[in-house]
């Protein structure tokens, strides 16, 4: 089914009867050409691109919970792509354009919502550093003005520019960046993968991976064997997990990040903000509540769950930034588990087993990179080499030391 205005109305007249079921529910099959682990964006992006741009669609993604369920439900849905380092750059340059056809793409509406997104300068040392990441943004073909203290003051004068510990000097805005929502992201393309072929089949784990003389050749899941031509994997924070059962050791630590929102508020923020002397953003939702993010929690951690010490930390970042919030009610909580990497950038490689795929390492970036990775990994699976915009997320920088450290923070996965 195509939706258009007139489904709306149609549907709208006669007690939306007539509304089909968005994915099928399959049984999977004892084979597929290419079995993707992990129904989160990365995972049904990819499948989407495999069947629409390669014409793969004998392809199964295979989620152990619900579509959706994991990061992509669970992240603060920032989309940008003022990043600074050439391999970044390109990557998230290639994502952001294709999120803007994205509604189109996939015939459904992932509000994305270009409101801009403004990262606030707290010194004359940092207002040079963002002068710089703009300049090379602009350089680059994206985006990137850069705010005076006053234009901050006017544009933003819910800050708290005077008293501040950390008074705002400047800031770089980021105009196409911004957020969407994310489980309509899932849905997208859930639904777009299921129209071309693809098998979504939930409740599905993936417990062990066959391989046969260095090849893989299937996995082992909840529901039985089903062998596969090649499988790509997109398990997010559990990478680590699932790479083991290949026998790969990847260079990355799983850690809960959270997440916040307020009870609704009237539209007082325009845009995206991220405070520059701590890890702090913040955005107003749709609805209203004021959603906002910060640190890791700092460990290592399988647990959906977040510690009540972080949740203070980022109400203090909150606090003095925008004295405001703290008369706003917190709502919700919630945490999600974050591949981090030892550079803090991903990985969308093959992997040293023949026909096995790895596409991780997505830190607390991921969202935004959903239709970029989908595309860049699909065509990795298809052709065997990595896309243009791809070939620097590879396995071997950790060999080479050739790293992607956009925040220069070394190997400290808690720091990127
Ligand atoms: C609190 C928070 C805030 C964030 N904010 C942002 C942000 O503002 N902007 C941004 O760009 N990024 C953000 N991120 C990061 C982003 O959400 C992730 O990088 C991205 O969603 C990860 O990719 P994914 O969507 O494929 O992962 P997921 O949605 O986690 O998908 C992986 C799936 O694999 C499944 N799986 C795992 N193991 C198995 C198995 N053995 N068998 C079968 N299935 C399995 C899981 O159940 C899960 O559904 C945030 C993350 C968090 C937690």
């Amino acid at each position: 089914m195509r939706y258009s205005a007139l489904q709306v109305l149609r549907n709208g007249l006669t007690g939306n009867k007539s509304w089909k079921p968005v994915w099928r529910n399959p049984t999977p099959k004892s084979h597929y050409d290419v079995v993707i682990i992990g129904g989160g964006g990365h995972g049904l992006a990819t499948a989407y691109y495999l069947a629409k741009k390669h014409g793969i669609t004998n392809v199964a993604v295979l989620e152990k919970g619900w579509l959706g369920g994991g990061n992509v439900g669970r992240n603060t849905t920032i989309v940008r792509s003022n990043y600074m380092l050439e391999g970044n750059m390109k990557f998230y340059s290639h994502s952001l354009r294709l999120w803007e056809n994205l509604e189109q793409e996939l015939n459904y509406n992932v509000m994305l919502s270009q409101r801009g997104l403004v990262v606030l300068g707290h010194s004359d040392g940092q207002v040079e550093a963002l002068a710089r990441r703009g300049t090379v943004s602009v350089m680059e073909g994206d985006d990137g003005v850069l705010w005076s203290r006053e234009e901050c003051r006017a544009r933003m004068p819910y800050l708290n520019h005077d008293d501040a510990r950390f008074p705002v000097y400047g800031a770089l805005m980021h105009q196409r960046g911004g957020t969407a929502r994310h489980d309509a992201v899932v849905w997208g393309f859930a639904r777009a993968a299921d129209m071309r072929g693809v098998d979504l089949i939930q409740n599905c784990e993936v417990q062990g991976l066959r391989i046969e003389n260095g090849k893989m050749v299937g996995v082992e899941t909840s529901r039985g064997y089903i062998g596969a031509g090649k499988v790509g994997m997109t398990v997010a924070g559990r990478s680590g997990q699932v790479a083991e059962m290949a026998g790969l050791r990847l260079p990355i630590e799983s850690q809960v990040l959270q997440a916040f929102v307020t009870e609704g508020l009237k539209p007082i923020l325009p845009t995206v903000i991220a405070f520059g002397m701590g890890h702090f953003y913040i955005s107003q939702s749709d609805k209203g509540g004021l959603v906002f993010g910060g640190d890791l929690d700092g460990y290592n951690s399988y647990a959906q769950r977040g510690n009540i010490p972080m949740m203070e930390h980022i109400a203090e970042a909150g606090m003095a930034l925008m004295p405001m919030i703290g008369k706003a009610k917190m709502l919700r909580s919630w945490g999600g588990i974050n591949d981090m990497t030892m550079d803090g950038s991903p990985i969308i490689d093959k992997s040293p087993v023949e026909n096995f795929f790895v596409n991780c390492g997505w830190c607390y970036g991921g969202f935004k990179a959903v239709p970029g990775s989908g595309d860049c990994f699909a065509h990795l699976m298809a052709t065997g080499n990595p896309h243009p915009a791809a070939n620097r997320l590879l396995l071997n920088r950790f060999e080479t030391g050739r790293l992607l450290d956009e925040t220069g923070n070394g190997a400290s996965p808690n720091l990127h």
